[in-house]
């Protein structure tokens, strides 16, 4: 242990660390260390390491040497500085710092200006001849430790401030003098001490120890489980702290702080983009406490620094090889560097920059491809206002987060998260976010607020989530005592609905059609890239021709999965499946089926048409004879009703009969009862009748001349013997199609596996199975023993304590349903080794469930298709990562 090194100075003088030591580091200490390292002009410094961290909190003591060591490193910075810490003329001043492995915005606080107290305030004041810099560096210094450290809510201080200001007339912070800030110094040590019942401690050592402890405790504050819980970040991780030494962006209009991204993160444009502020220091330009100004305009107030800024951030992108994220400090004049990190950006940017990028020359595709997180590629494709609609427009805000979206009024978080609970759709409304807030904003369809700026809390951590956010619409005021905001003339209360595009920064009074943008160019280029690496087939479900025509255009090769029990719902044909399932002799039951005949024959071509030269996976009839009946309950008020009006006889009889079938098919677990292959076994008609339109259709499009590839699956087949019988049935129609049609085709006979069993057998069903399609929806439901109907009850408070990590219906469980899976396919290929085999359901767009299936050698995945690009990309990354 003792010689572990457990604190790493940098600066430009001298640097220990190095951007690859985020584990240790954190990722703002790593990067500051690179910084310095590339020569950029960073304030000298150092790092304590998560290691630290982790060992303080776990054994709630330092480990030996720490202590000792921060003490011969804060000499090394005096050297490095030129300045003492505690000197009362010109003191040492320090950032404490928190910062993970992975950036969690706003999760722990900044201290800034620390090792200030009465004596050396006025030290600072003398030495720099800027009394009011002094003392509105004291203030700020009070706030954030009171704040962060002695954990008193901010708002005591911020009330102050307020009250000041209007005792003077003046607006801005900016507008208090030295007498006012020593004023409010004097306050705010009294806030100190009434609330923690001791002095506010003068000592510039204890004030860093407190600090860094601080620091190392917010790990465990709930802000930051919650984020890391939303983002999954391991707990056991830890922060490092950064102690370093102060630039002031607070010494007067020569001097400001400001934020940056070295591409437009809401678009991806190649445009550096950002903002600033003068005399300001800290977090004042993403807190909204002024407006901040755009950068261009530092362009031309000064100059130098911007030139500076902008060779600065050339050399970051280009060493990074990624969009950065920049926080900078100007003192009088001279620009420092605070922070660089991998910019967060919305997936639209994502995207754009990506495809820049390899095409600048910087990155290759590989890299390209795993720039996007294959989630991300549903926000691409995610819903904007439908440009014909007409709509008021109440007020515009800042275009924060892109996406448009639709829902209720609430005001809190809390409210909203009561809301998503309760499957209603919200927008959040608030002053300003702030990281208690991110539950309700993670709940939320779209979020709007009433002040701050494109980099303000609730722009960057929508931008992160994917979600629609309008920020800054300073025409709203929001009366929270009588839950309404007005905006204009208008008056909103609680519970109506408005709609906001993140886009344009429009908010709109009630509903807006939403539509969803197609795929752009550079959306196909870099599917493309994906297409060419990628070695695992993605297919689509899809049941309708209109569907399959969607998953074409997004790159689907085929169909996976067609369902034929929707197509029995269509209108015109209800009435003819309710006949042939109320049938009850066969001859009645083929009468019907031969009404059927054309109208599935009619859909088949239409998909067979809109998928020409992919194989269509079409699933025989699954689903329970009486889901297409109406429900006993619809049936007895209808008779109830009959009865009162006196309607004969007949009438009465005839919806009495088909209460009886309805009750004579109604089962106590119909998942588990009469339907797939079942249903196949003791009606071979109606799987007879499907098999013929599916050949009569495939035959005709044959003789257009069309390459038409069927595959017929079987459902829920749990032993060989079922797949024979049924095959039986079908084979001896499927050939005498062909004949009839002098037609010569491939076509396969294959099932799924979505039983245990199956999955157990596999190497025996696969002597007469020419495919698998593993139908991991049910498959997790019997594996699981878990009712898909039912798990709403039970499975939620699993994945919230944490029994289950995730809702295995939404993410592959692959210890136990996975396994039945690898077993079903080693089994399978046992006896067929060319068998083709692949997923269908929910998981097959799931980017986890994805990348497994390729580790455990599917040819393909079939997902929803909105989701085939999310596959595609998924996969791409599958091989990428293996070879990792
Ligand atoms: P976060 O992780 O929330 O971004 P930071 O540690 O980056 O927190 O600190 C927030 C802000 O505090 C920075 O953007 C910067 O403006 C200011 N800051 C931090 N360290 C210093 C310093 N040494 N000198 C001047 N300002 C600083
Ligand atoms: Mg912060
Ligand atoms: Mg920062």
């Amino acid at each position: 242990m003792a010689d572990k090194k457990f604190v790493y100075f940098f600066g430009n003088e001298e640097t220990e660390g190095k951007n690859s030591m985020k584990d240790l580091l954190g990722g703002k200490g790593a990067n500051l260390a690179e910084m310095a390292n590339l020569g950029i002009p960073v304030p000298p410094g150092f790092t304590i390491t998560t290691e630290v961290c982790v060992l303080y909190l776990k054994n709630g003591a330092y480990p030996d040497g720490v202590l000792d060591k921060i003490d011969t490193t804060i000499k090394k910075l005096e050297l490095a500085s030129g300045k003492k810490f505690g000197d009362v003329n010109d003191p040492l001043l320090l950032s404490v710092r928190s910062g993970a492995r992975v950036s969690m915005p706003g999760m722990m606080d900044t201290v800034l200006n620390l090792g200030m107290n009465d004596a050396s305030v006025e030290g600072l004041a003398k030495k720099t001849g800027n009394e009011r810099f002094a003392y509105d560096s004291y203030r700020r210094f009070l706030t954030m430790f009171g704040d962060v450290v002695l954990d008193i809510d901010h708002h005591d201080f911020e009330s102050v401030i307020e009250a000041k200001k209007k005792e003077l007339g003046v607006e801005m912070d900016t507008d208090l003098d030295a007498g006012a800030l020593n004023d409010l110094v004097e306050q705010f040590k009294l806030i100190i001490k009434d609330n923690t019942g001791k002095d506010f401690p003068q000592d510039p050592r204890e004030q860093l120890m407190m600090a860094i402890e601080a620091v190392f405790s917010s790990w465990n504050n709930q802000r930051a489980k919650t984020y890391r819980r939303l983002n999954n970040i391991p707990h056991e991780w830890g922060t490092a702290v950064n102690v370093q030494s102060m630039v002031y962006g607070n010494m007067g209009e020569t001097s400001g702080t400001g934020v940056a991204f070295t591409r437009d993160p809401a678009t991806g444009e190649k445009k550096f983009f950002g903002e600033y502020l003068m005399n300001a220091q800290g977090e004042d330009v993403v807190a909204g406490i002024r407006t901040p100004l755009s950068i261009d305009t530092l362009q031309r107030t000064m100059p130098d620094a911007y030139n500076q800024l902008v060779d600065i951030y050339l050399k970051l992108e280009n060493h990074f090889k990624d969009m950065q994220d920049i926080e900078f400090t100007i003192q009088e004049g001279k620009l420092y560097m605070l922070q660089t990190r991998t910019g967060k950006r919305t997936a639209a940017a994502a995207l754009n920059i990506a495809v820049d990028m390899v095409n600048e020359g910087l990155i290759d595709k590989r890299t390209a491809l795993m720039r996007l997180e294959p989630e991300q590629m549903d926000q691409l494709l995610h819903p904007m206002i439908d440009p014909n609609s007409e709509y008021d427009i109440l007020g515009t805000g800042l275009p924060a987060s892109p996406g448009a979206a639709v829902g209720k009024v609430v005001f809190t978080a809390e409210h909203a998260e009561e809301m998503a609970c309760l499957d209603k759709k919200v927008i959040l409304v608030r002053t300003e976010t702030s990281p208690e807030d991110i539950g309700g904003m993670d709940a939320a369809q779209g979020i709007l607020t009433v002040r701050g700026g494109m980099t303000s809390h609730a722009a960057v951590v929508a931008r992160g989530m994917g979600k629609p956010c309008v920020a800054g619409c300073g025409s709203i005021s929001i009366d929270m005592a009588n839950k309404i905001f007005t905006i204009g003339e208008i008056a909103i209360k609680e519970g109506d609905y408005i709609s906001i595009d993140g886009a344009s920064g429009s908010v709109i009074l009630g509903k807006v059609p939403l539509i969803t943008p197609g795929v752009t160019d550079e959306l196909h280029t870099l599917l493309d890239w994906a297409d060419e690496v990628k070695e695992m087939g993605v297919r689509t479900n899809a049941d309708t021709p209109h569907d399959a025509l969607v998953a074409r255009e997004f790159g689907a090769e085929g169909i996976g999965l067609c369902r034929t029990e929707h197509m029995f719902f269509g209108e015109d044909r209800i009435s003819v499946v309710r006949e042939m399932i109320l049938a009850e002799e066969k001859e009645i039951r083929e009468i019907a089926l031969a009404k059927l005949l054309p109208m599935q024959k009619e859909d088949f071509v239409g998909i067979f048409k809109a998928m020409e030269g992919y194989p269509v996976t079409i699933r025989l009839l699954d689903p329970p004879l009486h889901e297409f009946l109406p429900k006993r309950e619809e049936l007895a008020e209808r008779l109830r009703l009959l009865g009162s009006e006196g309607a004969d006889k007949q009438k009465i009889d005839k919806i009495r009969k088909v209460m009886d079938r309805v009750e004579s098919l109604t089962e106590v677990n119909p998942m588990l009862g009469h339907r797939g292959c079942r249903l196949g076994i003791t009606y071979p008609e109606i799987y007879g009748m499907q098999v013929q339109a599916i050949m009569e259709a495939a035959c005709e499009l044959n003789s257009e001349g069309m390459e038409i590839v069927p595959e017929i699956m079987i459902p829920l087949i749990c032993h060989v013997n079922e797949l024979k019988s049924v095959k039986e049935n079908i084979v001896s129609i499927i050939e005498s199609v062909l004949a009839e049609n002098n037609c010569k085709m491939e076509y396969l006979i294959g099932t799924m596996i979505e039983l245990p069993r199956a999955a157990l057998t596999a190497d025996q069903i696969a002597t007469e199975a020419e495919f698998f399609s593993f139908g991991t929806n049910d498959l997790t439901q019997t594996t699981f023993g878990f009712s898909r109907d039912d798990a709403g009850m039970f499975l939620p408070v699993y994945v919230q304590d944490s029994i289950l990590e995730n809702d295995p219906f939404a993410v592959l469980d692959q210890g136990g349903v996975g396994e039945l899976v690898r077993i079903g396919i080693e089994k399978g290929r046992s006896t067929r080794p060319d068998i083709k085999i692949g997923i269908c359901g929910e998981h097959g767009g799931e980017p986890n469930s994805v990348k497994f299936g390729y580790n455990v050698g599917l040819n393909y995945v079939s997902c929803s298709p909105f989701r085939v690009p999310i596959a595609r990309l998924a996969a791409a990354q599958a091989v990428i990562e293996k070879e990792e």
